[in-house]
């Protein structure tokens, strides 16, 4: 138990793991002195305690939450449960990781038909304390008693209806009395008891229902989704209630200290007047802009919380500075105002897009609040993703129908559909949706995931959607008011367009813009802060990034992206074009050498061609080619035209080829006739292939003037032999080559390490390779014998039963496959101590595995063309 107060706090901010993000920072900010509301956490072990005990609590916990409560009774003048002057409190949850929206609040704990009356008597205001009333039960009957809001918010509508109102402000103390009546009867009716008029078991009853809520299905799939374990657990705060909602001289509010979505430093935030708690992101009024500029910005003509409440917006902005400057981060913070006098409720290192998150760790390295290390490691690598994708041509075409707010940048077109599991189901099946809700909810949190936008009409930028949208880098538009969503008809209408479920559209969320159809899109920029915090990374970083690529438009694209070479050209890929696939074929199926050979002399020139242009794009940077690796079964011909297309180019027979395609049948293809297999069968195959690559090398170092230095690599060795045998095939191919161009370059042959035995044997095989790739997906599934393409069937269940923390083909299995790695490494460095040493699996990419790459020691990681900037900064944050 940690009390917090004006008093002092037993707490501080590094203690999150026990008290929580928000129990932590409470204590935080009442110990910088800055005025927040009194109150007691119960901590993250408890929450442990209740699920390891059958939800039971231990002994003297009741007696410590007595204590800390007087505590705060004191220092509030008032007591919990009192007829005369009650103390109400919140009961907030608050996991280590901010889980927004997850977990529920309960305000006006404490209200009874007594203490109502007390709170009336002494704020002199009737009104006040009845709203709180029937908001308290509200609250507390959905989160702690399960009964659904809706029930409540349907009688409140049909009493507003009943007396002419439009809105809640208008209904008196006596309306409030008279609901509050059929609330209580809605609770007994639903449950068949009445509602707890006790304040300490409503205490009790909500502090159990924080720690229930922990293992809710919401909140599991936050955690499974941005990979929380569920041991953390949360903890529970108990807080004086301040009311928002005792007048106009009362408000609540959020704020951020920088933009979220764009990162600028503006203070950003809104707030309503005469509220309380989650109106303002409820989206039940159209929340105020705090400042003037932010008004403006958005066109609003509502007064901002800057004209309206001067003095205390200025204490606002005082404490949002210090806040900023003593956590050294973008806080999102809340707060409220009773009778003009200022609390803050929360504060936390605000959710940011990745432009934003870009932006503010850049301004605040240049405005010396962080350094570049700082910078560099507050940038979720994985993240960037989300800018080096596509945003919308602004030259072409499109039909606004709609604006919104832009809650969450990027441009993301797809089918409409208005159902969370709609969004999942259609995403699962390929397609991209745009999700459209009249505003959302936690339940909706794995349709938003599936979808590649969300368009809201109802909800401002600190809304539900907005808020999760932003945190999972998806496109957002919220409140875009002219949007009528009919889900019973499964269409929305914007004045007379009509949008069906399952038509195309185009959202802006940078701009909050609504379009039909789908709108074309251009390359991102990857100059400005992007520039400056990759060119912060490369200094750090000492692994090199290399990328895969075997087409000049990767390789291209690669480069741009800052590649510092290939590390791992597939030569397979290029054999599969359509005017290639037939020599390839007549090669496969001819059943001697000769054969092969005939075949193989057409394919030379194109090969040759294809290092050729890779090597002008790489320009000097290192290129390692992959000679071929797939089973020959792969690129057999299927159909009597594939065979008849073969004979025709061949003069071969066609039934003669037809039986010799099925002799090459394999069962077993990933663990059959492949890799250097097939060099040390059919040797004339990586003989063409290493006469392409050096002919290409001679031809672009004399183009160039510079050398050109390929690394040759002969996949799947699993024996020192085997590389020797290949070895000496590609040194005597080099010195034929050398002696017809009468001209040389330096290469490397090498191996992949992709079978447990080559790991093992690394010592004898890196006497014969100078350079080692770890192909991680196929050690991977060498190493736990799972094969790739059929792993989905059982992947979830082994998530599930916790075998797997995570899909081993997209991070690296660094206790098993890792160890392996660590082994070859050392064992390679034994008899070749400058061996160079790479990965060049999907792992590559991977910021979890890059870090292990780091400690293994290793010179460079491989990695797809978009993933090239992720690993710059990964690697970068690896070597921190
Ligand atoms: P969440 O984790 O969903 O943000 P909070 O615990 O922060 O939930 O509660 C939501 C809102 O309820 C707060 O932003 C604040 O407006 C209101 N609130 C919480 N505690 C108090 C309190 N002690 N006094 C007044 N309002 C409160
Ligand atoms: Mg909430
Ligand atoms: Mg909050």
């Amino acid at each position: 138990m940690y009390s917090f107060g004006r008093n002092g706090s037993e707490g501080t901010a590094d203690m999150r793991n026990l008290l929580g993000g928000k129990g932590a920072n409470l204590a935080e900010m009442s110990n910088l002195g800055l005025p927040v509301p009194p109150g007691l956490t119960i901590t993250t072990e408890v929450c442990t305690y209740y699920y390891a005990n059958g939800q039971s609590y231990p002994a003297e916990l009741e007696a410590q939450v007595s204590e800390a409560l007087a505590k705060v009774e004191t220092e509030m003048g008032m007591r919990f449960g009192d007829a005369e002057n009650p103390l109400l409190v919140s009961v907030r949850s608050g996991a280590r990781a901010s889980m927004p929206g997850m977990m529920d609040t309960v305000l006006n704990l404490g209200l009874s038909p007594v203490t109502v009356e007390g709170l009336a008597r002494r704020s002199g205001d009737e009104r006040f304390a009845y709203d709180s009333y029937r908001r308290f039960i509200q609250m507390y009957s959905d989160v702690v008693l399960g009964v659904d809001h809706s029930f409540f918010e349907d009688r409140l509508e049909a009493r507003k209806e009943e007396r002419g109102y439009h809105l809640d402000t208008e209904m008196t103390a006596d309306d409030w009395k008279s609901l509050i009546d059929d609330y209580k009867a809605i609770v007994e009716r639903e449950l068949g008891r009445p509602f707890p008029d006790d304040p300490r078991e409503q205490l009790w009853g909500a502090i159990s229902a924080v720690f229930g809520s922990w293992m809710n299905q919401r909140a599991k799939t936050y955690r499974r989704l941005h990979n929380i374990p569920a041991e953390w657990g949360t903890a529970v705060n108990v807080q004086a209630m301040v009311f928002g909602n005792m007048g106009d001289d009362c408000a609540t509010g959020v704020a951020f200290t920088r933009n979220p979505s764009t990162g600028v430093k503006e203070f950003y935030g809104e707030f309503l007047v005469n509220a309380q708690g989650e109106d303002v992101v409820a989206g039940i009024r159209t929340p105020q802009h705090l400042t003037v500029a932010g008004k403006q910005a958005n066109g609003s003509s509502d007064p901002s919380m800057e004209e309206e409440m001067p003095e205390v917006f200025a204490e606002l902005v005082t404490v949002k500075d210090r806040l900023e400057q003593h956590y050294r981060d973008m806080q999102d913070i809340e707060f409220t105002v009773q009778q003009g006098r200022l609390y803050m409720l929360q504060t936390r290192n605000g959710k940011r897009t990745a432009a934003a998150a870009l932006k503010i760790a850049v301004d605040m390295a240049e405005e010396g609040l962080i350094t570049h290390e700082q910078a560099v490691a507050r940038i979720e690598a994985q993240a960037l993703d989300q800018l080096l994708h596509p945003t919308l041509d602004p030259k072409a075409p499109k039909q606004v129908i709609a604006k919104g707010l832009p809650a969450s940048p990027g441009a993301a077109s797809g089918v409409v559909v208005f159902t969370a599991d709609e969004a999942e189901k259609r995403a699962q099946g390929g397609e991209d949706v745009i999700l459209v809700r009249i505003e959302t909810s936690p339940e909706d949190i794995h349709g938003m995931h599936a979808a590649r936008g969300i368009l809201t009409a109802r909800g401002g930028m600190t809304s539900h959607a907005a808020v999760v949208a932003r945190g999972m880098g998806r496109a957002c538009v919220s409140g875009a008011g002219t949007v009528r969503i009919d889900y019973a008809k499964g269409q929305f209408t914007v004045g007379d367009v009509t949008v069906k479920a399952g038509e195309t559209i185009t959202i802006d969320g940078g701009k909050g813009e609504v379009m039909l159809g789908r709108v074309p899109t251009i390359k991102p920029d990857l100059s400005g802060d992007f520039g400056t915090l990759m060119a912060w990374a490369d200094e750090i970083r000492t692994l090199k990034v290399r990328t895969n690529a075997e087409t000049p438009l990767d390789a291209e694209t690669a480069r741009t992206f800052g590649a510092e070479g290939i590390g791992l050209c597939r030569t397979e890929h290029m054999f599969f074009s359509d005017d290639r696939i037939i020599a390839v074929r007549q090669m496969i199926l001819s059943d001697d050498a000769d054969g092969r050979r005939a075949a193989l002399a057409k394919l030379l020139p194109m090969q040759r061609g294809d290092f050729v242009s890779l090597f002008r794009i790489m320009a000097g940077l290192p290129v390692t080619v992959r000679l071929l690796d797939p089973p020959l079964h792969e690129f057999l011909p299927h159909s009597e035209k594939e065979i008849a297309e073969v004979a025709a180019a061949s003069g071969m027979d066609a039934q003669k080829l037809a039986a010799r395609a099925s002799a090459l049948h394999e069962s077993n293809p990933m663990l059959g006739h492949r890799g250097c297999r097939l060099g040390i069968s059919y040797p004339e195959i990586y003989e063409m292939q290493a006469r392409a690559i050096l002919e290409a090398a001679v031809e672009v170092s004399a183009e160039l003037g510079q050398t050109v230095t390929p690394e040759i690599m002969i996949p799947l060795v699993a024996t020192r032999r085997e590389l020797e045998i290949l070895r000496k095939l590609v040194d005597d191919t080099a010195a034929k080559v050398f002696a017809e161009k009468g001209a040389k370059v330096e290469y490397l042959v090498g191996t992949m390490i992709e079978l447990p035995r080559a790991a093992l044997q690394a010592a004898k095989i890196a006497e014969v390779g100078e350079f080692f790739s770890f192909g991680t997906n196929d050690l991977t599934q060498t190493t736990f014998g799972i094969s790739r393409d059929d792993s989905g069937a059982f992947l979830d269940s082994y998530r599930e039963a916790g075998i797997f923390d995570q899909d081993p083909f997209v991070s690296l299995d660094q206790d098993g496959v890792g160890e392996l790695v660590k082994i070859a490494a050392e064992r390679g460095r034994s008899t070749r101590p400058d061996i160079k040493l790479g990965i060049c699996g999907e792992h590559g990419g991977d910021p979890a595995s890059i870090d292990f790459c780091q400690r293994a020691g290793l010179d460079y990681v491989s990695c797809s063309p978009y993933r090239v900037p992720i690993a710059r900064l990964a690697a970068a944050q690896a070597a921190l």
